[in-house]
């Protein structure tokens, strides 16, 4: 599980960069788009057997005027580490 990952802000500022990620809405095409890093959430197989299921880390970006949200795995750029400083590849 990934409830003791956070993600990497300086790894995450060089992926930003280095990807120079739109901010327009795909829905609205209002420049508002905003990727929230405070939070990393899970998208789980069912069902949930502890121990056995697999879940996919992700961070989501949001519309701040429509409501759109699309998701980035941040393991694929290795942009998690763990709370005591280690580092998450997938
Ligand atoms: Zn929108």
């Amino acid at each position: 599980m990934f409830m003791n990952y956070e993600v990497d802000v300086e790894k995450f500022n060089l992926f930003l960069d280095e990807k120079k990620l739109p901010n327009t809405c795909p829905l609205c095409a209002t420049d508002a788009l905003e990727m929230d890093i405070d939070v990393v959430f899970g998208l789980a197989e069912l069902p949930i057997i502890p121990g056995e299921s697999i879940a996919i880390p992700l961070l989501p970006t949001t519309c701040k005027n429509c409501g759109y949200t699309a998701f980035i795995n941040p393991m694929v750029k290795g942009l998690l580490k763990s709370s005591d400083g280690g580092e998450q590849n997938g």
